[in-house]
């Protein structure tokens, strides 16, 4: 017999097995197998703990408040950055002070004041090889956020065959292990955006699918928006549940290559030369013409203003030169000479290069033209054999010499390889 909360004997088929109360106490009691019952009351009250259960486990899941001693002023990230990208000085300190602001913005968004902070999304201009990717990696691995790299080429405007922007958010997702809280302070870089420039100078003539859409497209998701994302990404699975991204405090990072804007900025000089007079023009450093790269000549290079306006930290990565080539090969912390001795350290054998190798190594990138991008090629050339071969033959001991180095890359090629690479970089 059980009891109900009134003391009252009744049969359990006439009360709730769980709070006790009977039939005519609640408004319906359900019937289970075995005369257990269950009341409308226990329903709800079982409902609401599961919804805080959940609640509180999608607080604890959320990514923890900064805090300011977590903050990294912007001379310890230089630093960090330091470790492993070689040179490129300027587009490191520009790049150290946006990070620290953004930190600071994301700070200001926990307490917000009567000020907002906008955003300060990046763009990188500078030829291939030079590090840009590398150095906006190297970020993400400092502030231990998802990051994603998207290539601005293969984006159109939605409704035309490739993918719509929103497609950058679902990498975001699937980066942040579809943590929606973590991918909404994710980092994106965008890469190639100088190939979505304006064809011509006269907008809007004919339908420009692949250049002006798609900079039309990426100005909400740069300023901040929320966009419903498909999980999956492209229109493959139109049965998908679009989950809502906020993109306020996601940080973009753009890179590309414009090639030709030198020209650009030189006629900008000059013209503005013509204004200040001859000692102006004297000052300027022709070899590195790239320092003076300004948001006008981006819109000159085709980039729509309103683009440009959004991405307010403007700097500038230095072709490299044969020194910073050398120290690549062997000072970063992942260093490709270091990878190969620690590949081959697993198999007992201890790889060392010699530094005329090292040379012949970096004379090699110079000459295909493909910036630091040639010398992990030129490498993989180089020891392709002795990875075949040493695991096997129990040598302990491996030098790489000039000699060694030239005949591996002649026999695979070489010169001829070298106008293959041009091509395709
Ligand atoms: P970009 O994006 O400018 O075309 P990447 O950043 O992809 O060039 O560079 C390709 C590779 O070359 C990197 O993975 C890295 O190994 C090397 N590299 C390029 N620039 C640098 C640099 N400044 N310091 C160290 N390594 C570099």
């Amino acid at each position: 017999m059980a009891q109900n909360h009134n003391g009252k004997n009744r049969g359990t088929d006439d009360c709730c097995s769980f709070c006790g109360s009977a039939r005519d106490e609640v408004e319906v009691l359900f019937q289970g197998m075995d005369g257990a019952n269950i009341c409308n009351r226990c329903i709800e009250n079982g409902h609401r703990m599961l919804a805080e259960s959940e609640e509180a486990a999608r607080k604890q899941a959320a990514p923890a408040p900064l805090t300011r001693d977590e903050l990294m002023k912007p001379a310890q990230i230089k630093s960090f950055l330091d470790a492993y990208v070689i040179g490129q000085d300027d587009a490191k300190r520009y790049l150290s002070v946006a990070v620290y602001n953004h930190y600071k913005r994301l700070l200001h968004a926990q307490e917000p004041g009567e000020t907002e902070i906008d955003k300060s999304n990046i763009i990188l201009v500078g030829p291939t090889g030079t590090g840009k990717t590398l150095i906006a990696r190297t970020i993400a691995r400092l502030l231990k956020v998802p990051f994603t790299i998207v290539d601005a080429t293969v984006l159109t405007e939605a409704g035309y065959v490739g993918e719509d922007v929103e497609s950058i958010l679902s990498r975001l997702l699937q980066a942040a292990d579809y943590d929606v809280a973590q991918a909404e302070r994710g980092i994106v870089f965008i890469d190639e955006v100088d190939k979505i420039a304006r064809k011509s100078d006269n907008p809007s003539i004919t339908r420009d699918v692949s250049g002006e859409g798609v900079q039309q497209a990426l100005l909400k998701l740069l300023e901040g928006t929320v966009v419903n994302v498909p999980p999956q990404g492209g229109r493959k699975h139109p049965e998908q549940k679009l989950v809502p991204v906020d993109t306020r405090n996601i940080l973009f990072i753009c890179g590309g290559a414009f090639d030709g804007i030198e020209r650009k900025i030189a006629q900008r000089l000059n013209t503005r030369a013509l204004g200040y007079g001859r000692a102006a023009v004297e000052r300027v450093d022709r070899d590195n013409l790239m320092r003076y790269v300004s948001p006008q000549d981006l819109r000159a290079f085709g980039l729509i203003p309103e683009l440009v306006g959004r991405l307010p930290v403007l700097t500038y990565m230095h072709q490299l030169g044969r020194d910073a080539l050398r120290r690549i090969l062997t000072e970063p912390r992942n260093a490709i000479v270091r990878q190969y001795e620690q590949l081959f350290a697993i198999d007992g054998v201890a790889l060392r290069f010699d530094d005329a190798a090292l040379d012949y190594i970096v004379d090699r990138a110079v000459s295909c033209g493909l910036g630091a991008r040639g010398l992990r090629s030129i490498c993989e050339t180089v020891m392709i054999d002795a990875m075949f071969e040493l695991p096997t033959s129990g040598c302990t001991e491996f030098v790489v010499t000039a000699d060694y180095a030239r005949a591996r890359v002649e026999s695979a090629g070489g010169a001829a390889n070298d106008a293959e690479m041009k091509k395709v970089g």
